[in-house]
């Protein structure tokens, strides 16, 4: 069902806001004490939330596009009132005195917020097993990650939960927990849209973003979170046009290219590079041109971010010292003693490492070296992009070399870790939207991902190929059994 279809059946009267509201706690309350995609149910709010929606309906008002429809939140949003933890022991009885820009402009279209999603601690992690609040499950396999680190918010899409969500995205966060989980996740070009109220990473990589059943609902809410904002000065005063209008516009004539430095890595599974490069050949019957284009620097993406982004963090992360808000370890004797204790305790052991990271990188010895070499670097995957962008009006790419893995499988191997971001992070380095989409099933039954990747807030673009391509392709027709019928 689509948001369209929903308010098709709101406005008829056939179901009201409430009894969706009430209908998705239900199943929440029956499936998520397995699969922990929630950290904090919004149930009596929410309800609240529909009812006067309800009652604004009856009246006859004329309701926003999102009026009545449940949607979850990555718990690294701040919501004024509604406990916001990032999934860290620092924050965990953190209460926000004030709203992020996006979930006002969600509240304001009407949308019901259901919950707060489980992620990994801080964003860091691509499985969403560093949670201080333990692990989320993988719903089309429980012995699966769903990946991360917006785990939460792609699984309780992908269980039916809600009817969308919002990730966060800084090296591949909404795109490869969509891939895991067989929904569309879509980070927005760098300064579409607003980081106020985000519980900042790495701030020149960070991105709010939708997750969505499909295409045209994860256009709907880019549509009501984008634009300028002036509390954030990085989001660009540049018109944001009607997603929904180019959807259905036919990909005629559109040159798609194929990043060739993807399907050479040597951990890209045969069943990953298969359906995407299949998935390809379908963009052509639908009349798009395919041509191979490189990428030269797209493999030192993982280098480059792993400086970068714990360096952004070191700086950022140095708030929570147990004095201005957050944990505070008590009888401590002196305040180093108090702030180092409060860390300690605060912070679980992925995000010490970025901060240790970072640290190292930033030092007075070292900046020229890391952090300096990093940013060269940088613009050089920068550069690439633009003279890619100067033949082809898409790139096409796997989002993540393999499928979901196994829980506990990486968990004691960082490196491993961090190379399943191998394919997202060049798109954040250089600011870019880029989707991820269904695109079929490996042999367990597990979803594959096809990842777009657009020009500079070319997003209307991405949207309508990615449109033309879940419309032909019709991947969930065929779909495995799974552990839960949704
Ligand atoms: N997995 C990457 C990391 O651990 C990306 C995280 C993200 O996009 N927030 O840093």
């Amino acid at each position: 069902m689509t948001f369209a279809d929903l308010r098709q059946k709101l406005s008829s009267g056939e179901v009201s806001s409430k009894e969706l509201v009430q209908e998705k706690i239900n199943r929440i309350n029956e499936l998520d004490p397995t699969l922990n995609s929630f950290l904090t149910v919004n149930t009596k709010k929410a309800l609240e939330q529909a009812e006067k929606i309800d009652i604004q309906r009856a009246s006859g008002n004329n309701l926003p596009p999102l009026a009545g429809i449940p949607i979850a939140i990555k718990d690294n949003l701040c919501t004024k009132g509604l406990k916001t933890t990032c999934a860290s022991n620092i924050l965990s009885n953190f209460v926000p005195p004030y709203e992020s820009t996006v979930t006002e402009r969600l509240l304001k279209s009407g949308a019901v917020i259901i919950g707060k999603t489980n992620m990994d601690e801080f964003a860091m992690g691509s499985s969403t097993e560093t949670s201080a609040f333990g692990p989320t499950l993988n719903p089309w396999n429980i012995s699966k990650v769903p990946g991360g680190s917006s785990g939460g918010s792609a699984a309780s899409v992908a269980a039916g939960l809600c009817f969308g969500s919002l990730g966060s995205d800084t090296g591949g966060s909404i795109r490869q927990p969509a891939s895991f989980c067989g929904v569309v996740g879509l980070k927005p070009t760098y300064g579409r849209v607003s980081r106020w109220g985000l519980i900042a990473f790495a701030s020149s990589l960070d991105q709010v973003g939708p997750f969505a059943n499909n295409v045209s609902d994860a256009a709907e809410i880019l549509q009501v979170i984008s634009g300028k904002d002036d509390k954030d000065s990085t989001t660009v005063d540049i018109r944001v046009p009607n997603y929904l209008e180019s959807l259905s516009k036919s990909i005629k004539g559109l040159k798609i290219g194929l990043i060739d430095n993807c399907f050479q890595h040597e951990g890209l599974s045969s069943e990953v590079k298969e359906s995407v490069l299949g998935s390809a050949s379908l963009l052509e019957n639908l009349g798009a041109e395919i041509i191979n284009v490189s990428c030269p620097r797209f493999n030192d993406g993982i280098a480059t971010y792993y400086v970068i982004a714990p360096s952004e963090a070191s700086a950022n992360l140095a708030r929570y010292d147990g004095v201005k808000y957050g944990f505070r370890s008590k009888d401590s004797q002196s305040l180093i003693e108090m702030t180092s204790r409060s860390r300690a305790l605060g912070f679980g052991s992925e995000v010490k490492r970025r901060i240790l990271i970072g640290t190292y990188a930033l030092s007075a010895g070292y900046v020229d070296a890391y952090y300096k070499k990093a940013q060269q670097v940088r613009t050089l995957i920068r550069n690439d992009f633009d003279n890619a962008f100067k033949k082809v009006d898409i790139l096409l790419a796997p989002t993540s070399p393999t499928t979901a893995f196994g829980s506990g499988e990486n968990v004691d191997n960082p490196m491993a870790m961090y190379l399943s971001d191998l394919l997202t992070i060049p798109a954040n380095l250089a600011g870019l939207p880029a989707i991820n989409l269904p695109c079929g099933f490996d042999k367990n039954g597990l979803p594959i991902g096809l990842q777009l990747i657009a020009n500079v807030f070319d997003e209307e673009r991405l949207l309508q190929v990615a449109n033309q391509f879940e419309n032909t392709a019709d991947v969930f027709k065929n779909r495995p059994k799974t552990d839960f019928t949704f």
